[in-house]
């Protein structure tokens, strides 16, 4: 296994749309695998293949820390407000090819972050449930339907499958304003966050 580079906005390759997956190859899976890792050692919760350059249709989720820590510390989301019946249900961590949303139910609001704006955070507009349609990691057809932050995870991931960005939701002038203070501060370093 092995890290991966996140690319960071505004890299115009955030902008590509993937491919939908015809056959998932060992070479695929082993991406998946690199994704997984990537997204932890940042302690991301969402991760999609074209933040790694790659542009296929394949995602990487887990949220599980929203249920395992109550205390919250460990994680960057405070997810208190948001219902949770149905995803404690859901195996995770989450390899997903093709994922599609094929049903959306209720409305919540919540602040977002992205591994490719590391250190902002901009409240969205999401749908509150989600029925997913994707194949897992052995191709097989899989229905996740789920409450959440895996199920503003997973809207979040498959905008960028897209093409699209959490600030793309933004009003035009909340976006321009996140952008200017992206262009006047730019990300943390690494060394400083660790
Ligand atoms: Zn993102």
């Amino acid at each position: 296994m092995a890290l991966l580079e996140v690319l960071k906005f505004p890299d115009p390759r955030l902008r590509h749309k993937g491919q939908m997956v015809e056959k998932i190859t060992p070479e695929l899976q082993e991406l998946a695998q690199d994704m997984l890792e990537t997204m932890k050692s940042q302690n991301g919760v969402g991760l999609a293949a074209i933040q790694v350059a790659q542009p296929v249709r394949l995602l990487t989720a887990d949220t599980s820390s929203e249920l395992s820590d109550p205390s919250e510390e460990n994680s960057r989301y405070s997810t208190s407000e948001l219902k949770k019946d149905l995803v404690a249900h859901i195996k995770q961590p989450l390899i997903l090819f093709n994922p599609e949303v094929i049903k959306k139910e209720g409305q919540v609001i919540f602040p977002e972050g992205c591994l490719s704006f590391p250190s902002y955070f901009a409240k969205i507009k999401r749908a509150e449930i989600v029925e997913v349609k994707a194949l897992n990691e052995e191709g097989q057809e899989v229905l996740i339907k789920t409450d959440g932050l895996l199920s503003i995870c997973l809207q979040h991931e498959i905008d960028h499958l897209d093409g699209k960005l959490f600030i793309d939701h933004l009003s035009p002038i909340k976006s321009q304003r996140l952008k200017e203070e992206i262009k006047k501060n730019g990300y943390p370093d690494k060394s400083a966050t660790a």
